[in-house]
């Protein structure tokens, strides 16, 4: 059974979560204060963490940053009232995977649940550290560094999350279709023309040479596989 913690100070929503999320199989544990969910989210394993921003003794962006630093990479999934862009940016940043903006349909946080725990589950086995390297290029997940032959290199947040992508899923062919909706999530996007042009952004900083990439292939009339 999948263990989630929820780190919520509202009782409300707290009940309704954690009722909505046991009655879809899962495990659940509360806390409603950032430092008792720190203590809980390092005593103990959990698949999956439910991260209120607005938390009554410390920000849920402390919570996520203090978690990290001690190692712990478990998903986080924000919650937040907040919908500024520079927050979303923020809580990436410090080691959060994904972001959903209250108020939200549950029917969208379970998506958005099952979709974390499913690429948590196909994660890479990487080194002690957390990173993965191909070719001259080294992923550093637990930082959201990317390196290649020593060199940092520039990526945005959604260059970053396909790339991870596309290594968590390494020999697979996945469509555009499923990339827009696993990496892009259910903020409707509206072609998968933006896969073939963050594909092609993305070959441009880790390939050696864009036009005949080694490791992010075409797959004509499919889509995209990873190898490396
Ligand atoms: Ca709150």
């Amino acid at each position: 059974m999948k263990k989630i913690l929820l780190i919520e100070d509202e009782p409300g929503l707290v009940l309704t979560l954690s009722d909505r999320l046991r009655s879809e199989g899962y495990e659940v544990e509360s806390a409603g204060e950032g430092g008792s969910g720190i203590e809980l989210a390092t005593s103990q394993p959990f698949d999956l963490i439910l991260l209120d921003l607005m938390l009554p003794d410390m920000s849920g962006f402390d919570v996520c940053r203090d978690l990290r630093q001690q190692k712990i990479h478990t998903p986080i999934l924000m919650l937040t009232a907040r919908a500024q862009v520079e927050d979303k940016v923020v809580g990436l940043k410090l080691g959060a995977d994904d972001y959903l903006t209250k108020p939200f349909e549950t029917i969208e946080l379970m998506a958005r649940i099952e979709a974390l725990l499913r690429r948590s589950a196909a994660a890479p086995v990487t080194s002690a550290t957390g990173v993965y390297e191909f070719g001259d290029v080294a992923v550093d997940f637990p930082s959201a560094e990317v390196t290649r032959g020593g060199e940092p290199v520039d990526l945005s947040a959604r260059e970053f999350q396909l790339l991870s992508y596309l290594i968590e899923n390494r020999g697979v062919v996945l469509s555009r279709d499923q990339m827009l909706n696993d990496v892009w999530g259910y903020d409707a996007m509206p072609s998968t023309r933006t896969v073939d042009v963050h594909i092609s952004w993305l070959r441009q900083k880790v390939e050696a040479n864009p036009r005949h990439p080694q490791f992010i292939l075409t797959v004509h009339g499919l889509g995209y596989k990873f190898v490396g």
